[in-house]
């Protein structure tokens, strides 16, 4: 049996801006980047203390052979550092210059920041209510871009969605390590 619990509070709004991306893996990377330089007032939302998703939180390396420009210019920048070799890289240098990226692209960081509803009116998304260590607080926005890779924007925003394949498995997890002379 599944109980509920009926919960309603004030929270603070916060002035609206152009565009939130939730989540800063590559793909949020990208995505804020290439709003901000089109001129989008550009605020991302991450949950972890940095940048990166999979590719630095997950070890999941190396980057897979890409050529979108945004992560062509990140990794010039990790090569300039002697940091990458080919598409191989440091993630810690990873984290720094992804960090410099954005910032220099203009997007407001949000870090410790978790997506936790979407704003709704009707059938539109019209913010995203985050938690932080300063509480809940609503972000109204033009747009949202969902790239939290688990699709955490779209599934509270009523979209339907599939989890696994047709039997609803999913695949086993690699674990992900390394070691140190
Ligand atoms: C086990 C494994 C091995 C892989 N191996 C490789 C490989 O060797 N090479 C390769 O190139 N690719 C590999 N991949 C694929 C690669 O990891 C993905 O293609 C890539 O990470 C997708 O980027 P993304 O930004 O969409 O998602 P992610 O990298 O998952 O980033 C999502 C980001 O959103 C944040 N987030 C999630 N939910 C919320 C929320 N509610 N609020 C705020 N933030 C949120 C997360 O913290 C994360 O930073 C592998 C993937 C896995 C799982």
């Amino acid at each position: 049996m599944v109980s509920t619990f009926s919960y309603a509070r004030e929270i603070p709004l916060r002035g609206k801006t152009d565009v939130i991306v939730c989540g800063g893996g590559p793909a949020g990377i990208g995505a804020a980047v290439g709003a901000a330089r089109a001129g989008a007032r550009v605020t991302l939302l991450e949950q972890y203390g940095f940048l990166g998703g999979m590719a630095t939180a997950g070890l999941v390396l190396p980057f897979g052979d890409t050529q979108p420009a945004v992560a062509r210019e990140l990794f010039d920048h990790l090569e300039a550092r002697g940091a990458a070799h080919g598409w191989d890289y440091d993630p810690e240098t990873f984290k720094l210059e992804a960090n410099e990226l954005l910032l220099e692209a203009g997007v407001e960081l949000r870090f410790h920041s978790t997506f936790c509803d979407a704003m709704m009116s009707g059938n539109t998304v019209e913010g995203v209510v985050s938690l932080s260590k300063t509480g809940l607080e609503a972000l109204p926005c033009h747009v949202v871009i969902d790239c939290t890779a688990d699709g955490d924007v779209a599934a509270s925003a009523g979209a339907e969605f599939s989890k696994g394949r047709s039997d609803g498995r999913m695949q086993p997890v690699t674990l992900m390590f390394r070691m140190a002379a």
